[in-house]
């Protein structure tokens, strides 16, 4: 079984803003710190405009930062030579949300999964690569004679499984899933989710899983992180953030997942926020959840709460993290 102890990814104070013209900025991720251990998935997840998505890419040097640090291996990823950014590129990568937009329809199968191993310099011979990618489409659960067709012909769950064989041409160890289900069928949903929980343990891989809802990282994450408007709310283990969440955005969240059985799912009761997520460019003084907050006093609009460590390794962004139901 994997040691989870050993620090893969390190993430502080981490802030990626957005200019929006001469006066205003977006703050998409605002001061998040957190660490990612050798062999987890950590699932990060939060309404759309959290700044999840934007958290991952600036982890892995998608996008510049703004301020603070990741630090990779104890390399800053923002600041690698050369030669540290090729191994980077090589060791780190991403599965995207769209398949139908992520896969170029132009390419065929065989050169979509080779892309990253002729980049790499990982195989030059082409009887060798096309047998990579053969083996590769197998890993993920498709039929090697599908190298010579476009992605076109395929289904959405099938597309992503090609992306994923895209992402293990190179062999990687980090992976960053960008809402990798998002877009598929809810029946596809789980076989997706089942593939990459497999490739985990046999490749020994380390996941950041994106998601909007919670009910989607259940399974696959070792920790959970909440975010909202370019915060975290709360981390923790997954079995502690379902079995007793703190923070009352999470427990929204929760409250949210739908129930198979109709009667539990008829008599549970369901926390309803006001108001819609406010924008990231003008967010609320003070607690960023304030506005939605049933709980929320004046400190609560003039005082950010700090992420503490209110039980080991639970952390949470609250000033009153026992008054939530
Ligand atoms: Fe609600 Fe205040 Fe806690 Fe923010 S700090 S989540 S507003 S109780």
């Amino acid at each position: 079984m994997e040691n989870k102890t050993e620090i893969l990814l390190e993430v502080k104070e981490l802030k990626k803003y957005f200019p929006m013209g001469r006066k205003t900025v977006l703050k998409a991720v605002d001061g998040v710190s957190f660490d990612i251990k050798k062999g987890e998935t950590l699932g990060v997840v939060g309404e759309s405009g959290c700044g999840k998505t934007t958290c991952g890419r600036t982890c892995i040097g998608l996008y510049d930062k703004t301020d603070g640090e990741v630090i990779y291996r104890g390399k800053d990823v923002h600041r690698m030579t050369k030669s540290e950014r090729q191994e980077f590129t090589k060791n780190v990568q991403i599965i995207f949300q769209d398949p139908y937009a992520s896969l170029d329809p132009k390419m065929k199968v065989l050169d979509i999964i080779a892309e990253g191993i002729y980049a790499h310099g990982l195989l030059t011979d082409r009887q060798k690569i096309k047998e990579k990618a053969e083996e590769l489409l197998e890993t993920v659960g498709l039929n090697k004679s599908f190298l010579t067709r476009y992605v076109h012909e395929f289904s959405g769950g099938q597309r992503q499984r090609i992306g994923i064989a895209r992402a293990l041409a190179v062999d990687p160890e980090f992976i960053v899933c960008d809402e990798p289900i998002s877009a598929l069928d809810v029946s596809v949903q789980a076989q997706i989710v089942n593939l990459l929980e497999k490739l985990q343990q046999e490749k020994h891989l380390t996941y950041m899983f994106i998601a909007h809802d919670l009910s989607m990282v259940k399974h696959i994450s070792d920790r959970v992180m909440v975010m909202y408007l370019g915060q975290i709310m709360e981390i923790t283990s997954s079995e502690e953030l379902y079995r007793c969440p703190m923070h009352p955005y999470t427990k929204v969240l929760l409250s949210a997942i739908p129930i198979p059985d109709p009667k539990v799912e008829a008599a549970k009761k369901r926390i309803r926020m006001e108001g819609e997520i406010p924008s990231p460019v003008n967010p609320p003084e003070g607690c960023r959840f304030q506005s939605r907050c049933k709980y929320a006093t004046e400190e609560c609009r003039t005082k950010t709460p700090m992420l503490r460590e209110l039980v080991e390794g639970h952390f949470v962004a609250c000033h009153y993290p026992e008054r939530a139901e």
